[in-house]
């Protein structure tokens, strides 16, 4: 347990600092955000979002945007996968209000058309008896 906690301490305390949902595109200080691979022996290869300014002046412990990548990846995949849910539920909401609609004009049609085609019936006999 203790050895588990050592090891993220370094996850942690760089998630509280400046920390972003999702991919970050800008620092709060304005710098743009660069992708870099940590050299560190806590994460070798692992790949991290900085700030511009923080990663050329080499700066430790500031405020400034540090992410890892894979993390920020999977929160921008839980923020899309809950628009999508919300996209979807309007596009099932919309097709069913244009289904009822459908349906309606449809019924309308038809109404309109047994109607036309009793009247003829009706009519027809007649019309044609004037003849
Ligand atoms: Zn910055």
């Amino acid at each position: 347990m203790s050895n588990e906690s050592a090891n993220s301490s370094g996850t942690s305390a760089a998630r509280a600092r400046g920390r972003v949902v999702g991919v970050p595109k800008r620092c709060w200080c304005g710098e743009l955000v660069v992708s870099l691979i940590s050299k560190s022996a806590a994460n070798p290869y692992r790949r991290y979002y900085r700030c511009a300014f923080a990663a050329e002046n080499r700066l430790s412990n500031d405020n400034h945007t540090y992410q890892w990548v894979d993390e920020a990846l999977v929160d921008e995949t839980e923020a899309l996968k809950f628009r999508l849910g919300i996209l979807e539920q309007i596009i099932v909401d919309e097709r069913a209000e244009e289904e009822k609609k459908k349906c309606a004009e449809f019924e309308m049609k038809l109404e309109t058309e047994v109607f036309s085609r009793m009247e003829d019936a009706i009519t027809e006999p007649k019309g044609r008896s004037r003849k």
